[in-house]
């Protein structure tokens, strides 16, 4: 007999998939971990689940408690569902700018949602700083307690990756991976996965793959936090050097523009059957410059994040791509004419 025992057992050991394109284009095996096959359908509810755990096993959380956090909604969805099957109550704040189908989603597993203007990071409203202090709120006025799941320094959400993700992609290629890339919203994912993997091979070269509008590829190549220009991906794109960031060794950066990533999504879908957020499409691109840089033959895997649905009204809607400026998949096109 084989079964799981609820949600949380299934989230993790979830398969690497060669992507055939890529891995053609460049003479490579790229490799995509379905991080969307997570119950919460994103990479987010390793970080959820390590979270509520560590808080738990501190004493910090409390049985009915609740957990508060700011996040671009996949960590919201990865903790509300851990949550319920937990017994906790979630509270989250998101930027009024993401995907309504993420909001739909916690407003859908019962979160109680919080939608507040996207402003920087340095102002005192921003999402995460507001959910800081509406979780010190809460602890003082919500009878079981409340915390702050604080995902950008809290770092049981690299100890997720260090612990399983890592471990996951060492196990499946017993240990023959030559590179690891991806994209950094928080640093958990690429931080973690750095950690665990240079534990085992220090060789492995880990590489960023920043979008436009994020300060780190400037960092990690000349030391300097530095932005320029912009990108519709979601959940990805970060500013500082978060704490979950702090200590990991990234041995590669590349910029890479939405032009460049978009039809890797479209393509993935169309002729994949992978239907992917924008985040992956950054990663997978990603994962064929570093290809390209470390030459033929070689093994590298990349985190295909999250399910392409929770953006159908963005992504894959070619009236938004226009007036964005951006390419329109001629399938995508047709799909819309097509439409009763
Ligand atoms: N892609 C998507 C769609 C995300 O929501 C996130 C997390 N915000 C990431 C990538 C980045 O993951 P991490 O926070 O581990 O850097």
């Amino acid at each position: 007999m084989s079964y799981r025992n609820g949600i949380i057992e299934t989230i993790g050991n979830t398969p690497l998939i060669k992507l055939k394109r890529a891995s053609e284009e460049t003479g490579c095996t790229i490799l995509g971990k379905a991080e969307f096959m997570n119950p919460g359908q994103s990479v987010k509810d390793r970080a959820a689940l390590f979270i509520i755990r560590d808080a738990l096993n501190a004493g910090s959380l409390n049985p009915g408690g609740t957990v508060v956090e700011g996040t671009a909604g996949n960590t919201g969805i990865g903790l509300t569902l851990v949550g319920n099957a937990l017994g906790l109550k979630t509270v989250i704040v998101i930027p009024e700018t993401q995907s309504d189908e993420k909001k739909q989603m916690l407003r859908l597993a019962g979160a109680e949602l919080i939608e507040v203007p996207a402003v920087p990071y340095k102002n005192a409203n921003n999402y995460v700083k507001y959910s800081g202090r509406l979780a010190e709120e809460l602890a003082r006025t919500e009878p079981n307690g409340a915390i702050w799941a604080n995902q950008f320094d809290n770092v049981a959400n690299r100890q997720g990756h260090i612990e399983t993700t890592a471990q996951e992609i060492w196990r499946d290629l017993d240990g023959k991976v030559d590179g690891f890339i991806c994209a950094v919203g928080t640093g958990g994912t690429l931080a973690g996965v750095s950690m665990g993997l240079k534990e085992h091979n220090p060789d492995i070269v880990i590489g960023l793959a920043d979008p436009m509008g994020a300060a780190l590829y400037n960092f990690y190549k000349h030391g300097e936090l530095k932005a320029e220009g912009s990108s519709i991906t979601e959940g990805i794109g970060q500013g500082r050097i978060t704490a979950n960031l702090e200590g990991a060794q990234i041995d590669e950066a590349y910029q890479i523009p939405d032009a460049e990533a978009l039809p890797v999504v479209f393509d993935l879908l169309s002729e994949e059957g992978l239907c992917l957020g924008g985040s992956s499409g950054i990663n997978v691109a990603g994962a064929i410059r570093l290809a390209k840089e470390l030459g033929p033959g070689h093994t590298i895997v990349t985190v295909l994040c999250d399910y392409g649905t929770r953006y159908q009204s963005r992504l894959f809607n070619p009236e938004f791509l226009r007036e964005k400026g951006l390419p329109v998949p001629a399938w995508l096109d047709h799909a819309e004419a097509a439409a009763p």
